[in-house]
């Protein structure tokens, strides 16, 4: 069956990683930026690795240079989900590509942010720091998160390249967002291991993990994370896509999921990876035979596991209960 229309909550999901490759293009063109890095020849996101995606993520992000680029691009993933009855939706935002940290300019980005509205459709900002762009960063970050958390900004968390520094080097960052009563996630475990996902919850004290899939080479840490409730951000597609698994059939979603570990569903940078999150249901469907059970457990799981209010959170419930 076609999940299309069955609602559906998204926690991870990168702002700019949502953006059409079609909408870039036009604005990198509205502005004179190079797109021969960024693009291939039909017009996709070009990359062949997982830096080479950063690099081109990063690259795409020249083209958004605005408050008002930034409103045009969340009016645009917000149609997005709703195409595919993505109800409510968190989204990483990035300090670092909306006035390079500077508090002030920040505040008017994330105003922008706001302005877009589509009915029917809630979504809600985690401030996102960059792991290669280094901790003294990640606190400048920490500093934007600080200065306007509340009712859009509910959570901090952490991206980029997993191998660069000790998930302990941003423990000032994360420890400034907890004490301002921001919820926290990191992403660790996509290329990190386990070891990377022992760390961030020691060091980083997160009670989400981004990805968080090779906690199945540790049957200590699955134990752990089931016993603890931590939930996994999982993003099959994006794991396919960049070459953590072959296949869905490799992929331990199941296996987690079996284990009493708490997943959700998610499509990372969605153009990036050939995915939407009605693809995911349907991928799921095919493999490993999931249905309606499944995914409304998911959506429980996540409505659970999300960042906003208990008032957001029945409004979501209620949506979530006309299937
Ligand atoms: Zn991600």
């Amino acid at each position: 069956m076609s999940w299309k229309s069955f609602p559906k909550v998204e926690l991870h999901l990168h702002l700019e990683g949502a953006a059409d490759p079609a909408f870039i293009r036009e604005l990198a063109v509205e502005k004179s930026v190079d797109t021969r890095k960024i693009f291939d020849k039909s017009g996709a996101y070009k990359y062949d690795s997982f830096n080479e995606f950063l690099a081109v993520y990063e690259a795409a992000t020249l083209a958004l240079k605005s408050p008002e680029d930034f409103k045009r691009l969340t009016q645009s993933v917000l149609e997005n989900l709703a195409e595919h009855n993505v109800v409510y939706a968190e989204t990483f935002v990035s300090p670092d590509f909306c006035g390079g940290r500077d508090v002030g300019a920040w505040r008017e980005y994330l105003e922008a942010m706001q302005e877009a509205h589509v009915e029917g459709v809630t979504l809600k900002g985690i401030v996102t720091c960059i792991r290669h762009f280094g901790p003294d960063k990640a606190r400048e970050t920490a500093r934007c998160a600080v200065e306007t958390a509340g009712d859009w900004i509910v959570g901090f968390g952490m991206g980029g390249a997993e191998d660069v520094g000790a998930a302990g080097d941003f423990s000032r960052a994360f420890d400034m967002a907890r004490e301002a009563g921001l919820r926290l996630t990191s992403h660790a475990g996509e290329w990190g291991g386990a070891q990377s996902i022992w760390d961030t919850l020691e060091d980083l004290k997160v009670e989400r993990i981004g990805h968080g899939v090779q906690a199945i080479d540790d049957s200590k840490l699955v134990d752990y994370l089931a016993e603890t409730g931590i939930v996994l951000e999982v993003n099959p597609g994006s794991n396919i896509a960049l070459g953590v698994y072959a296949n869905l059939a490799q992929h331990p979603i199941v296996k987690l999921r079996d284990a009493g570990v708490k997943v959700t569903v998610s499509t990372d940078d969605p153009p990036f990876f050939h995915t939407t999150m009605t693809k995911e249901f349907e991928r799921l469907e095919q493999v490993f035979g999931w249905g309606v059970d499944d995914f409304k457990l998911l959506n429980e799981t996540a409505l659970e596991a999300a960042f906003c209010d208990a008032g957001t959170k029945d409004l979501i419930a209620k949506r979530l209960e006309i299937v």
